[in-house]
């Protein structure tokens, strides 16, 4: 049994970074703009249910926030009172940074209002105590600033796996990094000046696949996303609402048991899913068998879509135990939507239609591999910072 550190800080004593705000009227007009841009202003009204005026005020202030723009086109007759001229998210002018730390390396993107991956780096760890890689995070950030001086810079979103505190920023454990009680957003918050929020990858992708996802409709309703990488976590949301838990940790699904995994997990336990299916088992044995050559997940991905038998069944083993646990949450929740955000069932059909077979047939159609699947990472840190933007934006 692996006894983890004593801690060090009490979690009330970290300082809040960001303030998580309800979403609010203003969050409503530019969601509707983001779903139905080009809008006119009436049907923004039509479609948040708020007043005319309240309407005109809210874009009004949008506007000088440089967060919506006046599309060209006039949609009335010209010359007949005020012209009715569409609304449509700014797509040109500001942005947000997406952090992401996963165990061997962390990604930085530049991202749109839209969601759109602009321009990202990924790179490997040096150390990986929590004062290197956030030291290193906060230089990389900057260089990516000065390459997009142009582009005004709203807020940063950083998201990682294991226990996260929102409403702090905090990491408070991340086993597999060896961290505990890192107050990440608040420290890069400093470093670069920005509103910093921070959240898991899998509600940082479901706020992603609620406000840019393929399916947004269902994912607004009820939705799980369970996230498989190193590590493994869950968000599950109903009525648009992610639920959080009391101390930000729902969706600890790491140590669920399953059969026939001899692998330790960071918990010093054999058998957990976390162990059985993270990337660096995965890798570790595709590298033992002669599978790849560069030793991450793309490049079994690549070897199975190339025709290697070794990497498919690797992969189609991996879909399985995921494919159950996806079965599992299915269970408890019974969403509209469950996406699963795992490098197989993402690029590859027949590892997405192992882990629905694993359901029963009347709801693998539910299944759903991300909506994002060659820029996981990257939107994941963005949404984190999005998904406060569209909450309330003023
Ligand atoms: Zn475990």
């Amino acid at each position: 049994m692996i006894h983890p550190p004593a801690r060090t800080t009490r979690r009330g004593d970290l300082p809040v970074p960001g303030r998580r705000r309800p979403p609010d009227s203003a969050g409503a007009v530019l969601r509707a703009i983001l779903d139905h841009g080009p809008i006119a202003r009436s049907s923004v009204a039509r479609a948040t249910r708020l007043s005319a005026a309240s309407v005109s005020g809210v874009t009004a202030s949008l506007l000088e926030r440089g967060l919506i723009r006046e599309a060209r086109e006039a949609a009335g007759p010209p010359g007949i009172g005020r012209p009715h001229v569409p609304l449509d998210i700014e797509a040109g002018r500001v942005a947000v940074l997406g952090v992401h730390i996963a165990v061997p390396r962390t990604t930085v993107a530049l991202l749109d209002l839209r969601g759109q991956v602009l321009a990202q780096r990924q790179d490997l760890h040096g150390a990986r105590d929590p004062q290197s890689v956030l030291t290193a995070l906060a230089e990389r950030v900057a260089a990516l600033r000065r390459r997009h001086a142009r582009r005004r810079i709203l807020a940063l979103g950083l998201a990682t796996g294991g226990w996260v505190d929102a409403v702090s920023g905090t990491v408070v454990e991340h086993p597999p990094l060896g961290w505990r009680d890192v107050p990440a957003a608040a420290r890069l918050a400093a470093a670069t000046g920005l509103p910093v929020f921070a959240d898991t990858n899998s509600r940082a992708l479901l706020r992603a696949e609620q406000l840019f996802g393929a399916s947004t409709e269902q994912a607004r309703r009820s939705a799980v996303l369970l996230f498989v990488g190193n590590v493994v976590d869950v968000a599950f949301s109903t009525g648009g609402v992610i639920h959080q838990g009391p101390r930000s940790a729902a969706g600890a699904i790491a140590h669920l048991p399953v059969e026939g995994c001899c692998e330790t997990c960071s918990c010093g336990r054999t058998g957990c899913l976390q162990a059985a299916v993270s990337e660096r088992v995965l890798v570790r044995r595709a590298v033992a068998a002669g599978l790849i050559e560069r030793p991450d997940i793309h490049g079994i991905v690549d070897a199975a879509r190339a025709g290697s038998p070794g990497a498919a069944v690797l992969l189609q083993e991996r879909a399985r135990l995921v494919g159950r646990a996806a079965a599992l949450l299915h269970d408890l929740f019974d969403p509209e939507v469950l996406v699963v955000a795992e490098g197989g069932a993402n690029r590859l059909p027949e590892c997405l239609a192992t882990v629905r077979a694993q359901l029963s047939p009347d709801v693998a159609a539910t299944v759903r591999a991300s909506s994002f699947p060659d820029r996981v990472l990257a939107t994941a840190g963005g949404a984190v910072a999005l998904d406060q933007l569209y909450a309330a934006p003023l």
